[in-house]
C-alpha cells in the first residue's frame, strides 16, 4: 500500500453495481504531477472482485441487449445531461488529476457529451440488411438471408492517462449501444476522472452490474482481466509495448488496439510556411506532447528548412511554461519519469551532434519545450515516441527521401504534409504507411464520426463512432428457406 495523506478521499470502486471499497483493503495513492500531493486514493480491487463484476455484467446484458436501441439510448442521452451538470467538476479532476490546462480539460469533457449524443444517433441509425440467395451462381430465391447485428457479451474497456474521460466514453458508450455490458478500466493515474465520469452513468439508473469499473494497477490486475474468459472483446488505447502484451495474453477475443506514434509532418518546398509552423506547433506541444497524435519529428524540405526553423522557434518561444491551472501551453509531464526519458532522448541528441534551437531547461517534471534542428537517424528521438515536449527536425533533399523515412518508422498512426501542390499531396498521402493523412492541417483524432486507426506498431483496428459499434457487435445470420 502507499503512503498517504489521512486527509485527502478515498474513492470507492464501482463493482457489480455497488459503490465499495475493496476487499484488499488495499488502496492507491494518486498524486497530481503539478501540485506534487495525494490528491486520491483508489481502491485496489481484486481478482474475486472481478470475477463478480463479470458475472454481474453478464447477467445484465442479456436484458439490456432485449432492450430497444431508443430505450438505450435514453440512458445514455441522460448520460450526457448528467456530464454537462458536472463537467466544471469533471475538468477541475482531469485538470488535478493529469496535469492538463484547464480550457483543454473542459474541451475534453464537452467533446465526450458531444461524443455519447452522436454514439446514440449513430446506433439508431444503422440497420440490417436482409439478402436473397439467388445472387450466387446456383443460388435460390427462396433462401432469404436477414443479417442483424448483435452484441459481442462483455466488452473489456482500457483506457489511458492523457484522456482520461473521453478515451473511456468513447468505448464505453458503443459498447453499451451495442448492447454489450462493460468493464472499464481507467489508467490509474486518471481513475479519478473516470470514477466520476462513472457516476454520472449510475445517476441514470443503469441497470445493476451492466458496468463495472474496476480500478487497480495493470501491472497487477491487467493480465487477469485480459486472460478472463468472461470478457468477450477488448477496446485498448495506451502504449504499444502494454498493446503488443495484450495481444499475446488474449487468445480469440476480438481486439481493438490504439497504440504509440511517431506521427511526422512532411514540409515540401512550396508549403505555406506560417500555415506550416502554426501547425507544427500546436500538432507538437499541445497538452506537452503527451498526445499520442502529436506531430513526433519534422521532415522538411532542406531549401526552405532554416525559414521554417526561424518560424518555429519564434513560435515555439511564445509558449507560456508552467502550470496547468494558469493555462498554459506547456505543463508538467505526468511523472518524473516521463521526463526523465525525455531529457534522455534530448541528451542523445545533442550528445550526437543536433543543435539546440531553443528549450532544454527543466524544473523536476516541468521541461520547456524544446526544438532540435539537424537530427539524424542514429539519434533515437528520430524514432521513439518521447510523449514529451521535444520536437526533432530532419533535413531532407526530396519527396521520395521524406516518403522513405517517415515510413522506416514502426510506428503508423497519423502523419501530416505541407504544400500547395494538390497533385504532390496525393501522392505522399498515397506512400506513407498510415492510417490518416492530414493534408496542411496538423494530426488529430477527431472529429470523432471520423475512423481513428493506426497501422504497424501504432495499432490494430478501427475506432471513431461507427466502427466502434461495428467492433463492438457481430453479424449473425438467419436463413429463411421458404420453399
Ligand atoms: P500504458 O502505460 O500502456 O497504459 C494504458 C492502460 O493499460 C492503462 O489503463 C494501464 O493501467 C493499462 N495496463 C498496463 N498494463 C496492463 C496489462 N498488463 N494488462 C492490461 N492493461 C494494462 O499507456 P499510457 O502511458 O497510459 O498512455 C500513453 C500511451 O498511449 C502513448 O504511447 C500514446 O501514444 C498512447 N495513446 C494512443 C492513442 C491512440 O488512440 N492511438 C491515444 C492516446 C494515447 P495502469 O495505468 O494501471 O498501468
Amino acid at each position: 500500500m502507499d503512503s498517504v495523506k489521512n486527509d485527502v478521499t478515498t474513492y470507492p470502486a464501482y463493482l457489480a453495481g455497488k459503490w465499495q471499497t475493496s476487499e484488499s483493503r488495499e488502496t492507491i495513492a494518486i498524486t497530481s504531477p503539478w501540485q506534487h500531493d495525494v490528491i486520491g486514493k483508489v481502491q485496489a480491487v481484486t481478482q474475486s472482485e472481478v470475477d463478480q463484476s463479470i458475472k454481474a455484467s453478464k447477467k445484465a446484458q442479456h436484458a439490456w441487449a432485449s432492450l430497444s436501441l431508443g430505450d438505450r439510448g435514453q440512458y445514455l442521452n441522460q448520460w450526457a445531461n448528467e456530464l454537462e451538470k458536472d463537467k466544471e467538476a469533471i475538468a477541475t479532476s482531469v485538470m488535478t488529476e493529469v496535469g492538463k490546462n484547464y480550457d483543454d480539460a473542459e474541451k475534453e469533457v464537452t467533446r465526450t457529451i458531444d461524443l455519447i449524443r452522436y454514439t446514440v444517433q449513430e446506433a439508431l441509425h444503422m440497420h440490417g440488411e436482409s439478402v436473397r440467395g439467388d445472387g450466387f451462381p446456383g443460388g435460390s430465391k427462396e433462401k432469404l438471408g436477414i443479417i442483424e447485428r448483435v452484441p459481442l457479451g462483455v466488452v473489456l474497456a482500457i483506457s489511458p492517462f492523457n484522456y482520461p474521460v473521453n478515451l473511456a466514453a468513447s468505448k464505453i458508450a458503443p459498447a453499451l449501444m451495442a448492447g454489450n455490458g462493460v468493464i472499464f478500466k481507467p489508467a490509474t493515474q486518471g481513475s479519478i476522472s473516470g470514477i466520476k465520469m462513472i457516476q454520472a452513468l449510475d445517476r441514470t439508473g443503469l441497470p445493476t452490474g451492466l458496468l463495472s469499473l474496476i480500478t487497480g494497477h495493470g501491472s497487477v490486475i491487467g493480465d487477469y482481466l485480459t486472460e478472463h474468459p468472461g470478457i468477450n472483446m477488448i477496446s485498448f488505447t495506451g502504449s504499444t509495448q502494454t498493446g503488443k502484451h495484450l495481444s499475446q495474453k488474449s487468445i480469440m477475443i476480438p481486439l481493438v488496439l490504439e497504440l504509440g506514434g511517431k506521427d511526422p509532418a512532411i514540409v515540401c518546398h512550396d508549403a505555406n510556411l506560417d500555415l506550416t509552423a502554426k501547425n507544427i506547433v500546436s500538432g507538437a506541444f499541445s497538452y506537452s506532447g503527451q498526445r499520442c497524435t502529436a506531430v513526433k519529428r519534422v521532415l522538411v524540405d532542406d531549401s526552405i528548412a532554416d525559414q521554417l526553423v526561424a518560424k518555429l522557434k519564434t513560435a515555439v518561444e511564445k509558449l507560456s511554461v508552467g502550470s496547468p491551472v494558469d493555462d498554459n501551453a506547456i505543463v508538467p509531464l505526468i511523472d518524473n519519469k516521463s521526463a526523465d526519458f525525455v531529457q534522455g532522448l534530448i541528451d542523445d541528441a545533442l550528445s550526437k551532434g543536433a543543435a539546440l534551437i531553443t528549450g532544454n531547461r527543466r524544473d523536476k517534471n516541468l521541461l520547456a519545450p524544446t526544438l532540435l534542428d539537424n537530427v539524424t537517424e542514429d539519434m533515437d528521438v528520430a524514432w521513439i515516441e518521447p510523449f514529451g515536449p521535444v520536437l526533432p527536425i530532419i533535413r531532407v533533399h526530396s519527396v521520395a527521401e521524406a516518403i522513405e523515412i517517415a515510413n522506416k518508422s514502426n510506428f503508423g498512426l497519423q502523419a501530416s504534409v505541407f504544400t500547395q501542390d494538390i497533385d504532390k499531396a496525393l501522392e505522399i498521402a498515397g506512400a506513407v504507411e498510415v492510417g490518416t493523412v492530414q493534408v496542411n492541417g496538423r494530426p488529430e483524432r477527431g472529429p470523432d464520426n471520423f475512423p481513428f486507426l493506426g497501422v504497424k506498431a501504432s495499432g490494430m483496428g478501427t475506432q471513431g463512432v461507427h466502427n466502434s459499434i461495428l467492433s463492438m457487435s457481430r453479424e449473425k445470420l438467419t436463413v429463411m428457406n421458404l420453399k
